[in-house]
């Protein structure tokens, strides 16, 4: 069975790179169907008859892969999430016609009185929206999930408010104005078992008695104790499904899941510089022996991060780089001493492959890796490869 992206891209072969004047980011579909794929896999492990459907998040453009190119995998889900009505319409525009959780809803009659955004799922949070929505008079009926505000603290009802949002909305339901009411939390501390374990027991304890579906689970929640997810009713998962461990220590490789984007950029310059000579603005670097410099074009004002610090690394003709100097708008500069064959034009892999996750990258910049997809900028066009 061919394994279509073991190592995600081949950069020698992919086509959109063989000839790159400025960045690019080849974006996958199929590595995130493998994903969702994965994560049902894991959900299955418990014996219920049913194991919780997947709203596949798809906020911030799909993480940075645009809705456009993720599509074809994000398709395999049960549910698209995302944050606003604008995005919910993007997503028919793209063919959906599945349920689609709007995270941050605008509740107004002329907003929702549209039969192209149904089957349709919003998240009640606060006071404001239990008035707009009992005074909609729509054809169409929404799902609405009380949203608890928990430890995280944004958006959400808290303990008292809870109860009250609940038993409105459980009104509407039964007057048919409502075709479902759930239940919903986000994690502050999804990352950590123990707090993890406290915020689940705290919701359990405060949804008991109130009828409904329970929708609790992000990526991290997840991946680390499958088994509590595998016992809600929907998991909303973003980042996993972009490839990318949220979880501490371990890559998406490590948990079985594909990276669905692949940043390289060429290069467009190489010089030697002699013991002694700086490299950079502030005179970051300093040759200690004759050094081969490649000039890669790739920056900051692409969505490179500026703050990466020395020995960080790219990957070059199939082996590691290191980057030398400060990164700068539009360049970053390699060390080529031990790649004499490699010259201008070349291709250079910034992140998504297996040698180099953009885990690694993100936790050398200290940031993670969801703020280094979506923060790509316009410069740098989302290549959808096969
Ligand atoms: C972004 C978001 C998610 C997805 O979280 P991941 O950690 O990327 O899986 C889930 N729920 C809500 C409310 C979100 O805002």
């Amino acid at each position: 069975m061919p394994d279509d992206t073991s190592t995600c891209v081949d950069h020698e072969n992919a086509n959109a790179s063989s000839s790159l004047a400025s960045p690019v980011a080849l974006i996958n579909a199929r590595a995130i169907k493998h994903n969702i794929a994965r994560l049902r896999q894991l959900l299955a492990c418990d014996q219920r008859a049913r194991a919780p459907r997947i709203w596949a998040v798809a906020k911030a453009d799909a993480y940075g892969h645009t809705l456009e190119h993720a599509y074809p995998g994000l398709c395999h889900a049960d549910g698209l999430a995302v944050l606003t009505l604008h995005e919910v319409r993007r997503c028919r525009a793209l063919g959906w016609a599945g349920p689609i959780l709007a995270m941050s809803p605008q509740l107004t009659h002329a907003a929702l009185n549209d039969p192209c955004l149904y089957p349709l799922h919003l998240i009640i949070d606060h006071d404001e929206q239990l008035a707009q929505l009992a005074s909609l008079n729509l054809p169409f009926a929404p799902h609405a999930w009380v949203r608890f505000r928990g430890r995280l603290s944004h958006a959400g009802f808290d303990h008292v408010s809870y109860r009250a949002a609940y038993a409105l909305l459980h009104a509407a339901l039964q007057e048919g104005r409502l075709a479902g009411l759930g239940h919903l939390q986000h994690y502050a501390d999804a990352e950590d078992a123990g707090q993890l374990q406290q915020e689940r027991q705290a919701f359990q304890a405060l949804i008991a008695g109130m009828p409904g579906p329970v929708c609790t689970e992000n990526s991290a929640a997840l991946l680390s104790d499958p088994a509590a997810a595998a016992a809600t009713d929907w998991v909303r998962s973003g980042i996993a499904l972009y490839g990318i461990s949220p979880l501490h220590g371990l890559s998406g490789h490590d948990l079985g899941l594909r990276p669905a984007m692949v940043l390289q950029a060429p290069v467009y310059g190489v010089h030697m510089l002699q013991a002694g000579e700086f490299l950079g603005y502030h005179s970051l670097f300093q040759a200690t022996r004759e050094t081969r410099v490649g000039l890669v074009r790739c920056g900051y004002a692409d969505g490179y991060p500026r703050g990466l610090t020395a020995g960080c690394e790219v990957m070059v003709g199939g082996r590691k780089a290191t980057i030398i100097g400060r990164v700068s708008m539009d360049t970053l500069t390699i060390d080529l001493s031990d790649h004499p064959e490699i010259g201008p034009n070349a291709i250079v892999t910034m992140w998504g492959t297996s040698e180099l996750p953009i885990e690694t990258v993100a936790s050398q910049a200290s940031t993670i890796p969801a703020q280094l997809c979506t923060a790509l900028t316009e410069r740098v066009p989302r290549v959808a490869i096969a």
